[in-house]
């Protein structure tokens, strides 16, 4: 059991922002920016790669209402998601992260020729 499926069961704390049937949102704990938001199905879903079309239409307005309620619909935000080993991810449960509050800068390209990538 991931440690996001123990939060949909009340298993672990977290800081909710937004919470129905189908999702869930909570502030991450160790943000990256002012404002950095964990957006989860309550369905167990491994990865974005396995998640399906119909599970992900209702999802994206989940997402659009935690941007409007974090007033980041207004001044913009970013979403990732990490999708497996090279990409990092960390938690087996689908997530996206929502960051914003303040002017984002593109770290991992930033530094980077991207002449290297390939
Ligand atoms: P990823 O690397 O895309 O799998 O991201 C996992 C994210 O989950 C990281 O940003 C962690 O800080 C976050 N995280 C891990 N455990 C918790 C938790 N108990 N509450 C909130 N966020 C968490």
């Amino acid at each position: 059991m991931t440690v996001f499926t123990k939060i949909i069961k009340g298993e672990l704390p977290s800081d909710k922002v937004l919470e129905n049937d189908h999702f869930l949102a909570f502030h991450d704990i160790n943000p990256k920016a002012p404002i950095h938001i964990l957006i989860i199905p309550k369905e167990e879903v491994k990865d974005f790669q396995s998640v399906s079309g119909r599970l992900m239409s209702e999802m994206t307005l989940f997402m659009q209402e935690v941007a409007k309620l974090m007033g980041l619909d207004k001044s913009g935000y970013r979403l990732v998601v990490n999708n497996g080993k090279d990409s990092g991810q960390e938690v087996m449960h689908l997530h996206f992260h929502m960051m914003g509050g303040s002017k984002l800068i593109w770290p991992h390209l930033a530094d980077t020729d991207t002449k290297n990538f390939f």
